[in-house]
């Protein structure tokens, strides 16, 4: 069973949030809006899963920050193609 992360009360229902997440380059922040979250009806706390944070952080570390726009929605943002970090494909060197 699902419970708050704060308070530990089981009285948590799925939202959506807006968040701010700052880029992995530090260059700036951006606002993710319609982000899966718990809110707590018993602390009133809006928070991210650990699954949902690590969904943003993977994303953003692996696609090109600098196309982005300051705010978008959870959903543009999971559907931005990552880059390959390095060409898997490339035998020749
Ligand atoms: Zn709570």
């Amino acid at each position: 069973m699902a419970f708050c992360e704060w308070c530990e009360s089981i009285n948590i229902t799925s939202d959506t949030a807006s968040v701010y997440w700052e880029l992995p380059d530090g260059t700036r922040a951006i606002e993710i809006s319609q982000t899966p979250s718990i809110t707590c009806l018993e602390c009133s706390m809006t928070y991210q899963t650990e699954r949902v944070v690590r969904e943003i952080e993977d994303q953003l570390y692996l696609i090109d920050c600098k196309q982005i726009s300051s705010k978008l929605d959870y959903k543009e943002l999971i559907k931005i193609p990552r880059l390959l970090k390095k060409n898997y494909f490339d035998f020749s060197s």
